[in-house]
């Protein structure tokens, strides 16, 4: 028998080929004069096409996003909207710019419009985070939502296939969670086994043909799904893992998930055996964390921690701190299956089918 909570986040969405063109409407929807148009460096161009869009709308463009949101560009963010009486943030970018968006938001209230250039999926939750002294902290606040997020698929169409790959990986790993979460209800679940389809059939097309607009409309529209999953239902063992590995070790965002994935969701896979059902049927393979594998290689996504920057001498480290504090997760999580499963992600093995799963139709 049914029985489940499910708070619904109010974001308004409007996804298509062109959408951008609603941009300054979107705008005046929010009741906003005074934009400011946020970007990384790398983007700066993204966001003067923003600010011409807007004319008069804009007061300026702050192209000093990066990776973690460290608490002095967040500050720099924050005074430069209020010196230039800003009534809104647009973000241009991935996570790394929305994440600014939220610093600024998280003190201010000003509403945010998002326009998502690659899969993470923060324009659909309400997580913020701050990095001071080398130190991460996130939390939720309703304020931090994107009030409204363009998905235009077209400004995704320059991500590099490495980027598309595991950003791509970093969604999927937001749904395949979000099946066996603490607070998961069927309508989130619903929504994340469509996001690992979407994600699934059409990440293959991108990394070979990153100017197909249809596939890359499909990655979209995945990695939409992914963030509702993220910002709707908690997260587990594979978000805290790649919190510290991240964090205490500096490893890059979506590659760090793109490699865990595949183990995590092999550790977790005997727990959750319909959560694996689903997962395998969404990837159109026999098993969960070997499908998420094969996936991954045959992106030519890195499968291995020691690829991308992680030392071996670090992971009994990682361990600790991974095994502090207790958290949910669906299968105990204890100090040496971490150590394991980090020796197993280190390595890049790919993981052993799990003997049990329940049928789903
Ligand atoms: P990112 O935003 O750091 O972008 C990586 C690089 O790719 C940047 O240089 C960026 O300018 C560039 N880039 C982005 N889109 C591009 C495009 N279309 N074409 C060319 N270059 C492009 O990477 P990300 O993986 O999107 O975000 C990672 C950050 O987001 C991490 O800090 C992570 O913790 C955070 N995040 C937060 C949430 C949340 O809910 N709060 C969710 C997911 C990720």
């Amino acid at each position: 028998m049914l029985s489940f909570t499910y708070d619904m986040l109010p974001s308004r969405v409007i996804f298509g080929a062109g959408c951008l063109d609603k941009l300054a409407e979107e705008i005046e929807r929010l009741g906003a004069t005074r934009a400011l148009v946020l970007s990384t460096p790398e983007q700066r161009e993204q966001g003067a096409e923003m600010v011409k869009r807007l004319g008069s709308r804009a007061v300026g463009l702050f192209d000093r996003a990066v990776m973690h949101v460290p608490i002095e560009i967040a500050e720099a963010a924050r005074d430069e909207a209020r010196r230039s009486a800003a009534d809104c943030c647009v973000a241009v970018g991935g996570g790394s710019t929305t994440g600014l968006a939220k610093a600024i938001a998280l003190v201010s209230d000003l509403p945010i419009l998002a326009i998502p250039t690659t899969y993470a999926g923060s324009e659909m939750t309400p997580i913020w985070g701050l990095t001071e002294g080398g130190l991460k902290k996130t939390g939720r606040d309703a304020r931090v939502l994107p009030k409204t997020v363009l998905y235009d698929p077209t400004l995704t169409v320059s991500m590099p296939a490495r980027l598309s790959a595991t950003s791509g990986m970093n969604s999927i790993a937001h749904c395949v969670e979000a099946l066996y979460a603490r607070d998961a209800n069927p309508i989130v679940s619903m929504l994340a086994e469509e996001g690992i389809r979407a994600l699934a059939r059409s990440l293959p097309v991108v990394v070979k043909e990153p100017s197909n607009l249809e596939s890359r409309s499909d990655a979209l529209y995945g990695a939409w799904l992914g963030g509702v999953s993220l910002g709707t239902v908690g997260m587990a063992l594979h978000h805290k893992l790649c919190h510290t590995l991240g964090g205490s070790f500096n490893l890059p965002h979506a590659e760090t998930h793109t490699v865990v994935l595949p183990h995590a969701t092999a550790y977790n896979a005997a727990a959750t055996p319909e959560a694996m059902s689903r997962i395998a049927r969404a990837l159109g393979a026999t098993s969960a964390a070997e499908g998420l594998f094969d996936l991954a290689v045959s992106l030519g996504a890195p499968v291995s921690l020691g690829a991308i920057g992680m030392k071996a001498g670090d992971l009994d480290k990682a361990a600790d701190i991974a095994a502090q504090n207790p958290y949910y997760n669906p299968r105990a999580v204890t100090r040496d299956g971490i150590r394991a499963l980090l020796q197993n992600a280190f390595e890049g093995r790919r993981p052993q089918a799990q003997a049990s799963q329940a049928v789903v139709r």
